[in-house]
């Protein structure tokens, strides 16, 4: 059994959605894990937000807008009148829940419940218009089988054991298709695995099944070594460890949800990235393996901002840093990158929110400096502790743009370096010159 995931640009149109049928073989045994419509996510956290702040009118507007535009789709979708009757009866369903929401108290179980809504009709309709052209599918609700917990992690036993009997009692069935992002929490209640989630719950099922393979199809021809946009002759990258992908997603490789490896490496479920409108091409394959010693890609994170704490109290002593990080923690502030000396250390964060009140604790500990516009850029690949030479081949490319970081050692698959925002065009052209 395969699982393929579409997001929401494959299904974001009424032509895309049929094309799927290029990629997807209805006699392969499989599941299908599609995404919301692209922006009807958007669009219904903007609907939610009228809600929460009260403005039924707003509400009212945003969500008659969004169903013009479903009732345009449908009538593209679907060929046939019954079809059309169909796909306009479960449009309407569906809004007709979304308004109802105007008569009631609105809170953020409401809005889970809003925010279900584009991954229902997105399946639902899929399905449909599979029935009318005469291929058979089997649609599997997500949240009768997709579950969280109460810290919100994710329940793969669970998941593996609820939708097994689904799986069988269909048997005879090769292609089922299911909601991407959604799920239910402790308390039975619709949630969601948060933005971006259908790769996540691809995953989930890969790892829940044990999958002999998760496809996560998108735009781009899998994942590339460097940032397309800036850096010219970049290429897909055929083969990426699970912890090799795991770094990229973290510094910005956006195509993948960075949680999303998780689940498929634990147990071991191999994992392609593919691109829909270029169906033959290899893309990247994720597994547990590593190329021993390969320098695999290039990524840059902006939005850094760096700080640094100088203290002479830091020489020698303990519980120093430990203090330093708790003021982090206090304000709910990831820390991405960090550096130390005996008398200073060095940190970066990107949710600048809570910095001012941070900057005024961290006074207490020395003087502390800040440099904004930072860009933190990460070289990926095989780097383990009996290799040499890696670091080396890195900093003599950059030789000649001032770092304000340098990171290596973390782990054994990243180095970063953190530069102005205004030299990571060079950075990142320099690197890719040199190390490719
Ligand atoms: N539809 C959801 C979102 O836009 C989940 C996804 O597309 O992965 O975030
Ligand atoms: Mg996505």
């Amino acid at each position: 059994m395969k699982i393929l995931k579409f997001g929401g640009t494959s299904v974001g149109s009424p032509e895309r959605m049929k094309k799927l049928l290029d990629i997807i073989r209805p006699e392969e045994k499989q599941i299908v894990v599609l995404s919301a419509v692209s922006g009807t996510t958007n669009n219904l956290v903007e609907i939610s937000q009228a809600y929460l702040d009260g403005d039924k009118k707003k509400a009212k507007e945003l969500t008659k807008a969004l169903h013009d535009k479903y009732v345009v789709f449908v009538e593209e979708l679907f060929s046939t009148d019954a079809g059309k009757a169909n796909g306009r009866d479960l449009i309407d369903y569906h809004f007709n829940l979304i308004s109802s929401f105007a008569n009631e108290l609105f809170t953020p179980i409401e809005e889970k419940v809003i925010l279900a809504q584009g991954e229902l009709i997105s399946t639902t309709l899929y399905h449909f218009y599979l029935t009318e052209i005469g291929v058979k599918s089997v649609l599997l609700p997500a949240l009768d089988f997709m579950k969280i917990d109460e810290d919100n992690e994710p329940m793969v036993e669970h998941i593996g054991t609820h939708l097994q009997p689904l799986l069988e009692k269909n048997g005879d069935n090769t292609l089922f298709i299911t909601q991407g992002y959604i799920c239910r929490n402790s308390f039975g209640e619709i949630d969601n695995l948060r933005r971006g989630g259908s790769d996540y719950t691809a995953s989930l099922l890969g790892a829940a099944i044990k999958a002999d393979e998760v496809q996560i199809w998108t735009d781009i021809d899998g994942m590339h070594n460097n940032d397309p946009r800036i850096v010219k002759g970049t290429k897909p990258i055929a083969q990426l460890s699970f912890d090799e992908a795991a770094e990229l997603a973290y510094f910005g490789a956006k195509i993948l949800h960075p949680q999303s490896v998780f689940p498929a490496q634990k147990y071991k479920i191999p994992v392609r990235l593919l691109n829909t409108m270029e169906p033959h091409a290899a893309g990247t394959l994720i597994t547990n393996e590593s190329e021993k010693g390969q320098i695999k890609s290039i990524a840059a994170k902006d939005g850094i901002t760096a700080i640094k704490i100088q203290s002479t109290r830091m020489l020698l002593a303990y519980g120093f840093l430990r203090r330093v990080f708790e003021v982090f923690e206090r304000y709910k502030t990831p820390i991405d990158m960090i550096t130390t000396s005996e008398v200073a250390v060095s940190l970066t964060i990107d949710e600048t929110a809570n910095l001012p009140d941070i900057i005024k604790e961290l006074n207490d500990f020395g003087s502390v400096e800040l440099d904004n516009d930072q860009t933190i850029i990460c070289v990926v690949g095989d780097f383990g502790p009996e290799k040499h030479g890696f670091a080396a081949r890195v900093l003599e490319a950059v030789k000649h743009i001032p770092l304000r970081m340098i990171s290596y050692g973390g782990s054994n698959y990243n180095i970063s370096l953190l530069v102005s925002t205004s030299d990571k065009t060079e950075a990142l052209r320099s690197l890719h010159s040199r190390l490719f």
